[in-house]
């Protein structure tokens, strides 16, 4: 893992993660022209798919589960980090989402096997419901897929440990993606980017 210069000057952020998740990112596009995410728990079962339960989600002014819930087999159980990015945010203690991280991170795609810097979109990624807000990383450090990112847990709204994974496109990226419905805070369903998995639903 490796620690840049985080700034608050958005541009210079932007600079930053351009320069950089083309390179890092290189082991997880495996030459796919498509966007592929790590399984983020042990177990490869999926206990709750975004956009369910709208009769929950909407005194959020949500139109449904902004996320996906993957089953842990229990509290402390490892979460790892699905692609690239930058660690955004670690909190402690909300009271909706626990314990959590924001990653920013995105992805450029591929044109005729090469990277495809006009297609630049840029995503936050969050994990919430750990079991403690994470000590071993640091706000303005890189994390690549498969890094460690917490303990799982069952804090804030959550009944029973599980990972809440949810992604948005963020700042002028293009949005909703094709194919998907445009929700409040640009939330997008991150299962496309798991299709290479074999998993269950619960
Ligand atoms: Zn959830």
């Amino acid at each position: 893992m490796t620690g840049i210069d985080i700034s608050e000057n958005v541009e210079k952020r932007k600079e930053l993660i351009k320069r950089h998740i083309p390179i890092l990112s290189l082991r997880e596009m495996e030459m796919e022209d498509k966007l592929q995410f790590h399984w983020p728990t042990i177990s490869r079962v999926i206990t709750q798919r975004f956009g369910e339960r709208p009769e929950v989600y909407g005194q959020w002014g949500q139109k449904g589960h902004t996320g996906l819930d993957f089953r842990v087999l229990r509290e402390g159980t490892p979460i790892s980090s699905v692609h690239t990015g930058i660690i955004r945010k670690i909190v402690a203690g909300s009271q909706g989402y626990g314990n959590y991280v924001n990653i920013q991170g995105g992805y450029y795609g591929l044109r005729n096997g090469e990277i495809n810097f006009d297609a630049w979109v840029e995503y936050e990624y969050k994990y919430a419901h750990l079991a403690e807000p994470p000590t071993h990383i640091r706000i303005g450090q890189i994390v690549q897929g498969c890094d460690f990112i917490g303990l799982a847990g069952n804090t804030g709204f959550s009944s029973g440990a599980h990972l809440h994974f949810s992604m948005r496109v963020i700042d002028d990226s293009p949005y909703p993606p094709e194919g998907q419905e445009a929700y409040p805070n640009q939330y997008i369903n991150p299962e496309p980017f798991f299709q290479h998995y074999e998993y269950e639903y619960a």
